[in-house]
């Protein structure tokens, strides 16, 4: 159930958006959607050289927050967990966009992005973390494997980034050609996009089991 009294995204001074303001999405339940959809977000953080860096990181939102991990010795882990500002952005591409001007073609996507600085959970918090993590990407799993050791849960930084200035963007429909471009001699229209999980390959180094169930239902 989405927060009714945070902010609609895209409500800020800085998450408006103004190019193309009709793709902008302002509901949360759409911004836990396309957040629920994905596997990688993006993570922007400067370091003291003002040089920008965008690290893909695993990820689950967690209520109104997004979780996620990183090691200790990471440097830019580091300054993020020191709260330096951030930008966290999930982009689901659903398709390519044939129009039949260069400038027109384009893709279909839902985009979220989320701005603020991120907390360090503490070790029970990231714990509990780590696992809403495993089952937003393996769901099912965290019980079969072995949890992280004291030593291991210290070599990682757990951050949560809350979703309070948010926005999200939303292309889809036809191509956007202009009339006199219509009747061009060309094929326009669009090429969906779906990611699909593959077989599961067994790792034979060790024991092999059954692929278990809750992996047979993994669809994508
Ligand atoms: C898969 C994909 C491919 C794209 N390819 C291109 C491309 O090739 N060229 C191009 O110009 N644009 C592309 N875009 C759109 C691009 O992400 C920007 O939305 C666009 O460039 C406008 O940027 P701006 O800074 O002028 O936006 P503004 O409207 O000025 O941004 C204002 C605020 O709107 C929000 N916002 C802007 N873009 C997004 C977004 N994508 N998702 C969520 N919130 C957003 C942010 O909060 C931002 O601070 C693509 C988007 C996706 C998801």
């Amino acid at each position: 159930m989405a927060d009714t009294a945070l902010p609609a995204p895209g409500s800020t001074s800085r998450t408006r958006v103004r190019r193309i303001p009709e793709k902008s999405v302002g509901d949360r339940a759409v911004l836990h959607a396309v957040l629920d959809a994905g596997l990688v977000a993006h993570v922007a953080v400067t370091d003291d050289d003002g040089q920008p860096y965008v690290l893909p990181v695993a990820y689950a939102r967690d209520g109104e927050r997004v979780l996620f991990h990183g090691s200790t010795g990471s440097r830019l882990f580091r300054l993020l967990a020191d709260g330096r500002p951030t930008c966290l952005t999930v982009t689901l591409l659903d398709g390519l966009v044939l129009a039949r001007s260069a400038f027109e073609s384009s893709m279909h996507y839902r985009g979220a992005m989320v701005l603020g600085r991120a907390e360090v959970l503490d070790e029970t918090a990231a714990e509990a973390a780590l696992r809403t993590i495993s089952d937003h990407l393996l769901p099912g799993r965290w019980d079969d494997i072995r949890p992280p050791s004291r030593k291991e849960l210290a070599a990682t930084l757990v951050l949560a980034l809350p979703l309070q200035e948010t926005s999200v963007k939303v292309s889809d429909g036809p191509p956007d050609d202009a009339a006199e471009d219509l009747d061009r001699p060309v094929w326009g229209g669009h090429v969906p996009i779906r990611e699909q999980f593959g077989t599961p390959v067994p790792d034979a180094r060790g024991a092999v089991h059954p692929v278990p169930d809750y992996v047979r239902r993994w669809t994508r």
